[in-house]
């Protein structure tokens, strides 16, 4: 198939789908969702994506009455009926279907699970890409991987518009992260990540990369960094699960970073060896 896509046990191209006006998401973003790439027909960082989905679930209090191994059996079915060599796969969850009305107990019959696969292009992890920044408006509670977008979505629309491939959110001097990835920068071989509080989504890619920092013996400091510092970084990337580990090399048009191409280079090929051993 080209795609596929499943909701409540309905399953049909992405295309035909009808969801009930009356879900939840439809009236208030009520829910939340994770989403990974599949390579050969493995979703990478499966586990992880799949925790996270649920914890992400009970943070807002929607408890997911799919055991999570179940939840994997499903996304890997529709993962297996979809072409393509790389796949975008796509799993939300909301809290269900009821009349309209803020409160939510009584008010909804149990979680919806929705989901989609279709094929999808990763970006070149050997090409640097421009960025813009931008103050971050979202609530404060990034750490929840809700499906109310509205900053981020108005926040890539504006990259796009300016022919840069992400927007770097900033809260006042601190950097957060990006519309829909996190983001690092090198100085002096050493690795600076915003830490993982309520003001950032705590980004599955953004782990391994820590990871394979203590593999590699490259310092990390989990602590804020502010524009000013990552205007002077020696690199800038941001990851993502589709972005994989992506070189910045200019920030509101001004050059940045490119200038610690080993380092950079260590993580960056550490991450595309542990997928393809994790894909093969
Ligand atoms: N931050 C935000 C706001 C995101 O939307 C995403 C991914 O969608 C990330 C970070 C990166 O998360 P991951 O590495 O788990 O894909």
């Amino acid at each position: 198939m080209k795609n596929i896509a499943y909701y409540n046990g309905k399953i049909a191209p992405i295309e035909e789908m009808m969801v009930p006006m009356n879900d939840r998401a439809c009236y208030f973003g009520d829910g939340i969702y994770d989403a990974t790439c599949a390579v050969n027909h493995v979703p990478m960082h499966f586990d992880a994506h799949v925790d996270r989905l649920y914890r992400s679930a009970e943070l807002i209090d929607i408890r997911i009455d799919m055991p999570k191994e179940e939840m994997k059996q499903l996304i890997l079915d529709l993962v297996a009926q979809v072409e393509g060599d790389t796949l975008f796969v796509y799993v939300q969850v909301t809290r269900g279907v009821g009349m309209r009305n803020h409160a939510y107990s009584g008010a909804a019959t149990g979680p919806s699970i929705w989901a989609f696969v279709r094929p999808c292009k990763m970006r070149d992890p050997y090409k640097a890409y421009p960025c813009i920044t931008m103050e971050d408006t979202r609530f404060l509670h990034c750490n929840i991987k809700t499906i109310n977008l509205l900053p981020a979505v108005i926040a890539n629309q504006r990259a796009m518009e300016a022919g840069c491939e992400e927007t770097i959110f900033h809260r006042g001097e601190r950097v957060t992260e990006c519309s829909h990835s996190n983001v690092h920068i090198l100085k002096d071989g050493v690795l600076k990540t915003a830490p993982c509080d309520n003001l950032i989504l705590p980004g599955i890619t953004r782990a391994h990369i820590l990871d394979i920092c203590a593999r590699k013996g490259i310092p990390v400091i989990e602590e804020p960094f502010t524009l000013e510092e990552m205007m002077d970084a020696d690199e800038v990337f941001f990851s993502s699960s589709s972005a994989l580990t992506s070189r910045v090399c200019a920030i509101d048009g001004k050059p940045v970073g490119m200038k610690d191409e080993k380092t950079f280079a260590i993580i960056r090929d550490t991450y595309q060896e542990d997928v393809a051993k994790e894909c093969r």
